[in-house]
């Protein structure tokens, strides 16, 4: 097993995780098999009690772990599928530590940072690494491992000893220690700084751990100049001073890491398989789309795209399938209220929407924008627009239908108005009231087609279900199905017991697709995401 533990500096927001998972994209090239880690140093257990505002998108995986975003980034770019022991966090760490002198593990001795936290992170990394990623039974030759946070901050300092040993646990001939970093260019002549890089990797090597790549992060490809003086400064070879400097889009970074030969520093023959000439192919054809498609996104962070990001993928993925350029028309739900006090932005707000081609409401939780989303889904509905609604977005469409088709004024669902009349969404029976780490209904279930034609199972092609992954306490209310169905509004995926709603499509509308999961998850660039497909075909004409 082969390691790349992939460490950042000076500051956050440096794309870390994309560098890492395109280092995967390398060591896959090669012809390995490429699992991967991610270290978060926060205390949560997982990233599903925390606030997309701040971290970003809680991303799914099959087995319901709630994670860091970057596992959906190492599971689009390696088209693998990981669970969610691949991300580490304190929360997780602790409670098995803890766990373990409670059972008297440990008797007799003083448990501590060093060596017990330190050797359960080595034991979790080697074990997890080893577990097949990429759908076969075996297990994997080589394993990213991304530390999150910046090099010096408390949090990271026990992964840090961790890691420093781990290189003597498994050979130092089998990790490769990357370290990704800032060169800000500053001044009328645009100079390369480096002391912000010189700094932290002096950070680094007095934790113990020299890094074998620097990756710096620049608006402008390095000079051979900058190169050196890292090199000279940092205790690296000029040749493995790697840039990763503003391109048009993601696509590029595997391969500008190979263009400065990061394949030959790594000892790997990146040409044994096609798989980076179709990443040149697909990085070229993003480059050159020219007609432009409009969708509108109507959700709540959207001065924080990151909190969309699997979503905003899955669009990329589709509207390149379609061929078309994709304009994303971000619109705060609320904006559309009737009522919002800013009447500027309600018109702005609605101009947007109605030059679009297409409306997607995205998942969410809370009340703030869900009137205005429910006048998104009807605006969709009554002007034939495509339309398509992921979780909350679905069940916003179906209070709609309840409201305005059949008649039940004070439609809502019960997280927004607990003692609404006719609620069209109800809190799902078997979910905890008590708790809500970890409690929703999550990860890969499945989805029974209930009937045999309609446009989003042409779209999902063969096969009596599809399975695809969860995350929500709520869902249409059982009770009501039968009238919003005769009313057109057809269920047409229901779960294994045929009770609960998943998927519906409106009669007579040229796309109208609500999906109670998040198709989102696992869409891939070349393999876009049929409910993502069903959208952007309709928006284009192609459907
Ligand atoms: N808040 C809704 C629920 O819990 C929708 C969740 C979501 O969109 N992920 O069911």
């Amino acid at each position: 097993m082969k390691y790349v533990v992939v460490s950042g500096g000076v500051l956050s927001g440096l794309g870390k995780g994309v560098t890492a998972s395109s280092i995967g994209v390398l060591l896959k090239s090669a012809g390995l098999r490429v699992t991967s880690l991610k270290i978060d140093p926060y205390l949560n257990s997982d990233a599903g009690t925390m606030s997309p505002f701040e971290h970003g998108e809680v991303f799914v995986l099959d087995d319901g772990g709630e994670v860091d975003l970057d596992l959906g980034n190492y599971e689009r770019f390696l088209d693998i599928n990981l669970g969610k022991d691949n991300n580490v966090t304190t929360g997780k760490i602790y409670s098995k530590v803890i766990e373990a002198e409670r059972r008297g593990d440990y008797l007799g001795k003083t448990v501590q940072v060093i060596p017990h936290i330190t050797d359960a992170v080595q034991d979790w990394l080697e074990e997890v690494a080893h577990r097949p990623a990429d759908g076969s039974e075996l297990a994997p030759d080589a394993c990213i491992i991304e530390l999150g946070g910046t090099v010096g901050d408390i949090e990271s300092a026990p992964y840090i000893e961790a890691l420093r040993q781990f290189q003597f646990r498994v050979g130092r001939e089998n990790v490769t220690f990357v370290h990704v970093s800032l060169v800000p260019v500053m001044g009328p002549v645009g100079e390369q700084k480096t002391k912000p890089t010189q700094h932290t990797v002096k950070e680094l090597r007095g934790l113990g751990i020299t890094p074998d790549i620097l990756v710096c992060r620049s608006s402008t490809p390095l000079t051979k100049e900058t190169r050196e003086k890292l090199a000279a400064f940092c205790h690296v070879s000029p040749e493995a001073v790697m840039s990763t400097h503003d391109v048009p889009n993601i696509y590029h970074v595997p391969l500008m890491l190979e263009e400065q030969g990061l394949c030959d520093i790594m000892n790997l023959d990146c040409q044994a398989t096609d798989l980076l000439n179709n990443w040149k192919i697909m990085a070229h054809h993003l480059d050159t789309l020219t007609d432009e498609v409009q969708i509108a996104m109507v959700g709540k962070y959207t001065d924080l795209s990151d909190a969309y990001l699997s979503v905003i993928k899955s669009l990329q993925h589709a509207a390149m399938a379609v061929d078309h350029k994709l304009t994303i028309n971000w619109i705060e739900a609320s904006h559309l209220e009737s009522d919002w006090e800013n009447s500027s932005e309600n018109e702005k707000a609605w101009a947007l929407l109605k030059q679009s081609s297409g409306v997607l409401v995205p998942g969410g939780f809370g009340d703030r924008g869900v009137e205005g989303k429910i006048l998104a889904a009807e605006y969709a509905r009554t002007s034939s627009t495509p339309y398509l609604g992921i979780c909350l977005g679905l069940q916003v469409a179906t209070i709609e239908f309840c409201r305005n088709v059949l008649g039940f004024e004070d439609s809502n669902s019960t997280e927004f108005d607990e003692n609404c009349k006719n609620p069209a969404v109800v809190f799902m029976p078997e979910i905890s009231k008590t708790h809500l780490g970890g409690t929703m209904r999550l990860g890969s279930r499945p989805t029974l087609w209930q009937v045999d034609d309609c446009k989003i199972r042409h779209l999902y092609g063969e096969g009596d279900s599809v399975d695809e992954r969860h995350r929500h306490r709520y869902e249409v209310n059982p009770d009501m199905i039968e009238a919003i169905e005769s009313a057109g509004l057809v269920f047409v995926g229901k779960d294994e017991t045929g009770q609960r709603c998943e998927i519906f499509e409106l009669d007579g509308h040229p796309y109208y697709v609500g999906v109670q999961y998040h198709p989102e998850f696992k869409s891939r660039p070349g393999r876009p995401s049929p409910p993502f497909l069903g959208l952007l075909k309709a928006s284009t004409g192609q459907l």
